[in-house]
């Protein structure tokens, strides 16, 4: 009886997250997920690996104890046991006759640093990350192909890679090959070569996975587009997975019509440029690979001031954890400014007007710009005013008189008093080093 009310529950509550979340979510989370046994205790779900748990539990711990009774000591009566993909495994069996080629030794080609763990989500990559997990614990039969397109390092191979990573950590024997385009190209050529183009179309054909890095390398080049073209369809419609990465989304590239559909096919993800936290995130995820640490606030400086592509990012990183190596010394604002140097992109000055500095200023320091404009001299006063009228002189390109009659009519000499002051108090103040860190930001932004 209670057994029966758990299978209940879990059907309704499935049933329940169904209905609120999208369908992508469902599939890649949910649906995966079954019921091994169910006793008085409880019931014992089966999942295909630990991110499905974690997820069921991080985001709905709180419907789930709607749904479920808590035992005795407060817990949730589920517990969990990787089932690893059968579903795909007993397919494999199956398909294990096929000839296998022994002249092309097989071997994925994967870099060990790319994997799920350790990219770092955030919502510009969110949706492609949770996409690439999808395809990776059920391939072939979520998204195929997937086809994940964006800019210049933003984490397109490292995806890719993962996906790899994670289909083979789960299933030895499926087959799969991850390779560039050019790599692609270059095979055909030496197979045509050597007369053995039968060979590689086989090969190529009896593979469960292929991952296809920089497709944007086959624009232009009909012949190999032609190849690749009835291999992708070869393998499509035996429900092998395909994962491919470009430049550009399908519709843009200059292929033919035939390919670009076939590639439109399952899903369509794009990569994005990661915002502000999640650079902060993987500047120090980055740092603590390396074996050091970074501060909050350098790791937002350099995180502010490289943040086009995510390679440069970590290029900075590991440039830093050099030098703070080989010097021994720890990562200050100092050390970056004087180690990274030229990599840091200051964002050309926007329209910034004595308003907006006052109104940060007293935003920050929690005081009204009316009193900055004012003359009173206490020091709550005074000082966000010298902090306002330091960064006016930094950051706009104007006559200092002007500048400081902005302040509701202050002289000059006023105005570079309060900058020499606040100039020379930033070098051991380090709170007010990042108060104004910030108020800049701000601004900038
Ligand atoms: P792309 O193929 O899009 O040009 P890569 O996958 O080669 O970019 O990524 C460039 C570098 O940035 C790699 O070292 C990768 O590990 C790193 N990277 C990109 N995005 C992330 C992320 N979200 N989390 C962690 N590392 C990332
Ligand atoms: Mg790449």
């Amino acid at each position: 009886m209670l057994t029966l009310n758990l299978e209940t529950a879990w059907s309704e509550f499935v049933n329940f997250i169904k209905s609120k979340q999208s369908i992508v979510e469902y599939t890649n989370w949910l649906e995966p997920i079954r019921i091994l046994k169910s006793s008085e205790k409880g019931l014992v779900l089966g999942v295909p690996n630990i991110f499905v748990q974690e997820y069921l539990i991080e985001n709905y711990s709180k419907e789930l104890s709607n749904f479920f009774p808590l035992n005795n000591d407060g817990e949730l009566p589920l517990f969990f046991v990787i089932d690893e993909l059968k579903e795909v495994a007993t397919v494999q069996e199956e398909v294990q006759e096929v000839v296998l080629e022994k002249e092309l030794q097989f071997d994925v080609k994967l870099n060990k640093n790319y994997t799920f763990e350790d990219f770092i989500e955030g919502p510009s990559n969110q949706f492609v990350k949770s996409a690439a997990i999808g395809v990776a614990m059920r391939p072939g039969k979520t998204y195929n192909p997937l086809f994940i397109h964006g800019g210049v390092g933003l984490g397109k191979t490292h995806l890719l890679h993962s996906i790899g990573h994670f289909i083979h950590q789960n299933n030895k024997k499926l087959k799969i090959q991850c390779i560039t385009t050019e790599a692609f190209i270059n095979d055909l050529v030496e197979h045509l070569k050597s007369k053995s183009i039968d060979q590689m179309k086989r090969f190529y054909r009896s593979l469960d996975v292929l991952l296809v890095d920089d497709i944007q390398f086959l624009q232009g080049r009909p012949n190999f587009e032609e190849e690749f073209s009835q291999t992708f369809e070869s393998l499509i419609n035996q429900g092998k997975q395909i994962v491919i990465t470009s430049d550009k989304s399908p519709s843009q590239l200059r292929l033919s019509e035939r390919l670009t559909a076939r590639m439109e096919w399952g899903l369509v993800a794009n990569i994005g440029v990661p915002d502000l936290e999640t650079r902060v995130a993987i500047v120090q995820h980055k740092a603590e690979k390396k074996g050091f640490t970074i501060p909050n606030s350098i790791a937002f400086f350099i995180a502010e001031h490289i943040f086009s592509n995510v390679r440069q990012l970590e290029g900075a990183i590991n440039r830093l954890g050099a030098y703070c190596r080989m010097c021994g010394m720890d990562v200050t604002q100092e050390l970056v400014e004087k180690t990274l140097g030229e990599m840091l992109q200051f964002v050309p000055k926007k329209r910034i007007t004595v308003e907006n500095i006052l109104k940060s200023v007293a935003s920050m320091f929690n005081v009204r710009v009316t009193d900055l404009k004012g003359n009173s001299r206490t020091k709550e006063i005074a000082y966000p005013r010298q902090v306002a009228m330091y960064l006016a002189k930094e950051l706009i390109n104007d006559s200092l008189v002007k500048l400081a009659s902005s302040f509701g009519g202050k002289t000059h000499s006023t105005l570079l008093h309060s900058w020499t002051k606040i100039k020379k108090q930033m070098e051991n103040d380090e709170k007010l080093r990042r108060q104004i860190i910030m108020t800049k930001q701000n601004l900038e932004i």
